[in-house]
């Protein structure tokens, strides 16, 4: 019996291009250098019988009301990319939670099916005393955080304190750090075992360098978080940060659309 394997798509569905190292970094190295920003969900599709035919998304980004509001480049709705790659909402069993930054959280009224894999810090942090304090609930928006607990109460969200298993092969890992409940998705693929890190490197600049993103919950956790994913990782390249437009340009894409990107493929170098 072989192992179970995956197809991993990066969905982009927003863009922020005004923004440069020292709008995103604690310690830049050169303030005034663009350091834009793409918005993703992903979706892990099973590709050999072990995987099944499971569909799972990591992520449900922001609605257009929201990217209005915040200034972000709408591309299109992350829910209804999903058609790029033959998927309809309905079929998306499992939506694991990176974390519940206001980029990362919405639609979740739009997946009918899913079930909703959150760790358990990550709500404590969300809905808990951090939250009366206006720097540390900036990137929360409060309608998706209340969505979020109707979704506890209808006992649509499974918790997870640690490392959990997804799908065969797949799993979460809490490395903490950008936000308190931040986690990790690891992925077995044809290139060997991708690591998903969402917020947990916003850039390969982030993770490479040691240079940290301006919003975060500990930054020791964040480090230890880099070493976390780099052990998971079969290479560099197999880390996937969560917001660098570096992905777009270094992986291919469906010729059918130039904003999803197929991570299961080898980036150019
Ligand atoms: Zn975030
Ligand atoms: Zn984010």
């Amino acid at each position: 019996m072989s192992a179970p394997l995956y197809e991993i798509f990066a969905l982009r569905y927003a863009h922020l291009a005004e923004r440069n190292q020292g709008s995103n970094l604690i310690f830049p190295d050169d303030h005034e250098a663009p350091m834009p920003l793409d918005f993703f969900v992903w979706v892990i599709k099973g590709a050999n019988e072990e995987a099944g035919g499971r569909v799972i998304m990591l992520d449900t980004g922001f609605d257009a009301e929201s990217a209005a509001r915040r200034n972000r480049s709408w591309i299109r709705s992350p829910i209804a990319a999903l058609s790029s790659i033959g998927v309809k909402p309905e079929d998306v069993q499992d939506v694991v939670l990176s974390h519940l930054h206001w980029d990362h959280a919405g639609h979740w009224h739009e997946l009918p099916n899913a079930k909703f894999h959150v760790q358990d810090a990550e709500m404590e942090y969300a809905t808990g005393r951090c939250m009366c304090h206006g720097p540390m609930r900036l990137p929360f928006d409060v309608e998706q955080v209340c969505t979020a607990v109707r979704f506890v109460y209808a006992e649509r969200v499974k918790f997870h304190n640690g490392t959990g298993e997804i799908a065969p092969g797949v799993h979460v890992h809490k490395v903490g750090g950008h936000s308190k409940g931040q986690q990790i998705l690891t992925v077995p693929t044809a290139r060997g075992n991708v690591v998903l890190a969402s917020d947990a490197a916003h850039f390969w600049h982030n993770i490479r360098r040691r240079s940290p993103f301006v919003l975060l919950h500990s930054l020791q956790d964040m480090i230890e978080g880099w070493v976390l994913c780099e052990e998971l990782a079969d290479s560099p390249d197999h880390i996937i940060p969560g917001h660098d437009p570096e992905v777009t340009r270094r992986f291919p894409k469906l010729p059918t659309d130039e904003n999803t990107v197929l991570l299961h493929m080898n980036p150019s170098a």
